[in-house]
């Protein structure tokens, strides 16, 4: 993202968010050219952990730059597609007579709404039934604004109204009567900055910096081979996200993807930039380009209780003899998701003497793993089949020689037993040395912005 943000072509008028009449040509030309991670629109800093009178300034500042921007984003794939009204327009109009606006209250029908702008009873079956799907217009909601647009001869040449954050239908005078449309938007996706501090837990702190609930619980995705997200944070920890936002009409509508982000922990930091590669596969990295997760999850089960280390001998509880045990016991209830450890190949899913329902799965060459005891296995998990780092594949049971539900697990380097919790487990593979210039042509922006936007609020709370 060195390169400037395009500027919108002339055929986009710059306060015509809804640019370009549905023309399938104009969208595809905007596909080409305004690929959406090149979507970069003004920040909009949310910060309401410091809430000083100057920090209030800013944002109010900020919220007035990110209505500017809206209105003059540039189209992009998620643009939305056409729409001759203008709905800014619209209001400026709202003082001329021919323009007329009403609420929709309780107990209105489309005849009382058009009574009230002076339209005859019978306008409204004649306009109604000049469209099939007219009719949409006679499903009123409370609150619901109904735009009339009347010619000088007191006909009606226009009624439109906003159904949705994403939805509009029209009712336009034409040759044959009234022409009926709906427009459904697509959001424009740019990129919001947010820094926080946490004072008790992630998720509170995340909704108080102003950070949707699923891009905190991302962020901690992210993070989490680094940080113990229920056990190591602090008050004063910090982190600062870089994610998408989806914005129709001057309202946000949703979220996309974390870009970047930065979370200090007891005062070590760490980076995290989304990448994805030239066969379009994404993943984190740091921001020099190292792999975010690790080739393994150090735990297959979530809320486990270690019932079993690794030894190599100890008393087998049913075959009350003295056993080597290979691998590590997690005691959970039965019908707790188990979760591959890394990606790879299916060996084995089906019973396999005192292991009971097993999964073996093959990582690369050099590892294996294997659980046991299971009550059943996912939907999908076939020998012969591949799983994703983390996907489930099956659950706790305690199938085979054992004493209650948990889950046998081990691990095998070339062939040989290892402790699972004594091995320094590898990291998953970097930025490929071909792509690193394309990968740090994304990432030092991002981590430049990151800078930028955090030194101008501590500016601003200082001040
Ligand atoms: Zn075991």
């Amino acid at each position: 993202m060195t390169s400037q943000p395009p500027k919108a072509p002339p055929l986009y008028p710059k306060t015509h968010l809804l640019a370009a009449s549905g023309i399938a040509a104009l969208l595809s030309l905007a596909l080409l050219v305004f690929p959406s991670s090149e979507v970069e629109a003004k920040r909009t800093t949310l910060n309401l952990e410091l809430e000083t009178p100057a920090e209030q300034l800013t944002q109010d500042q900020d919220a007035a730059e990110l209505t500017q921007a809206t209105n003059e984003a540039t189209p992009s794939p998620f643009a939305q597609i056409e729409q001759q009204d203008n709905p800014v327009a619209k209001v400026e109009e709202d003082k001329a007579p021919s323009h007329r606006e009403v609420v929709v209250s309780k107990g209105d029908t489309l005849s009382t709404l058009f009574a009230k702008v002076g339209l005859p009873a019978t306008s409204v079956h004649e306009i109604l039934a000049s469209d099939k799907q007219a009719k949409q217009f006679s499903q009123l909601k409370h609150g619901q604004k109904l735009e009339f647009e009347m010619g000088p001869d007191g006909q009606l040449n226009n009624l439109h109204s906003q159904v949705s954050d994403l939805e509009t239908i029209t009712l336009s005078k034409s040759a044959k009567g009234y022409t009926f449309r709906r427009v459904t938007t697509l959001p424009v996706v740019r990129s919001a900055y947010v820094h926080g501090v946490i004072s008790s837990s992630l998720s509170a702190s995340g909704q108080r910096a102003g950070l949707p609930h699923s891009m905190t619980m991302e962020m901690a995705k992210v993070f989490g081979y680094d940080i113990d997200f229920a056990q190591d944070i602090r008050p004063g920890d910090q982190f600062e996200v870089i994610y998408e936002q989806k914005v129709a009409n001057g309202k946000t509508v949703g979220t996309g993807n974390i870009l970047s982000a930065r979370f200090t922990n007891r005062g070590k930091t760490y980076t995290a930039v989304r990448y994805t590669n030239k066969q379009g596969v994404s993943n984190y990295y740091t921001a020099d380009g190292s792999s975010m997760r690790k080739a393994f999850i150090r735990t297959p089960v979530d809320f486990a209780r270690i019932s079993s280390r690794f030894s190599s001998g100890r008393k087998h509880p049913i075959l009350n003899k003295i056993r080597a045990h290979k691998g590590v016991d997690y005691a959970a209830p039965r019908g707790t998701p188990i979760k591959a450890a890394g990606d790879g190949k299916v060996l084995l899913a089906g019973r396999r003497g005192g292991y009971g329902n097993t999964v073996i799965i093959q990582h690369g060459n050099t590892y294996r793993t294997l659980y046991g005891h299971m009550q059943g296995f996912a939907k999908g998990i076939k020998t012969g089949g591949s799983v994703k780092q983390g996907q489930v594949i099956g659950f706790i049971g305690t199938t085979g020689l054992s004493t209650g539900p948990h889950l046998h697990y081990e691990f095998q380097v070339n062939g040989v037993h290892v402790d699972p919790l004594g091995q320094k487990l590898p990291m998953a593979d970097p930025i490929a040395k071909a792509e690193r210039t394309r990968f740090l042509q994304q990432s030092q922006p991002l981590m430049a912005r990151m800078n930028q936007e955090k030194a101008t609020l501590l500016a601003s709370s200082k001040r």
